[in-house]
């Protein structure tokens, strides 16, 4: 498990036990890049990554890179540790984020926004992705406000 900090959701594992569908997600994330799958048919991006478009059910995709950045949609700031291990993570705010250069509810990403007071957050804030490698092969993403 990650060292414990507070507004950081702790990763409980170091391998992100990725499949075909996946892997190039992941792939990505250790080089610090966010990716997404982009249906061939209708150009679609599905995140998170499936085996089938969920608009015209086509099963081929080809990865695009995105710009990793984004909009909160929504968010919640979690004050009560639901496990005593995230005694020391609370509060820390988990937000929807609406990615730029996708068609927005095809792509957005539920992450951990870390670096802000929780009550400064909303709806609206302009995030960028950064990536917090755990170990070896797992580079998790997360939010910070631009
Ligand atoms: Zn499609």
């Amino acid at each position: 498990m990650s060292e414990i900090k507070p507004g950081v959701y702790p990763v409980p594992m170091t391998d992100p036990h990725a499949d075909a569908t996946t892997q190039p997600f992941w792939d990505a994330a250790l080089e610090g890049r966010l990716v997404g799958p982009r249906c061939t048919n209708c150009t679609t991006v599905i995140l998170p990554p499936q085996p089938r478009c969920f608009v015209c059910q086509n099963t081929v995709f080809e990865y695009v890179d995105l710009p990793g950045v984004g909009t909160v949609y929504s968010f919640t700031v979690v004050r009560h540790p639901l496990a005593p291990h995230l005694r020391e993570a609370v509060p820390y705010v988990s937000a929807i984020i609406e990615l730029d250069g996708t068609q927005g509810a095809g792509a957005r990403m539920l992450a951990n926004l870390i670096d802000v007071d929780p009550e400064t957050v909303f709806i609206g804030d302009r995030v960028r992705v950064l990536f917090d490698k755990v170990s070896d092969t797992f580079a998790v993403p997360r939010f910070t406000k631009n």
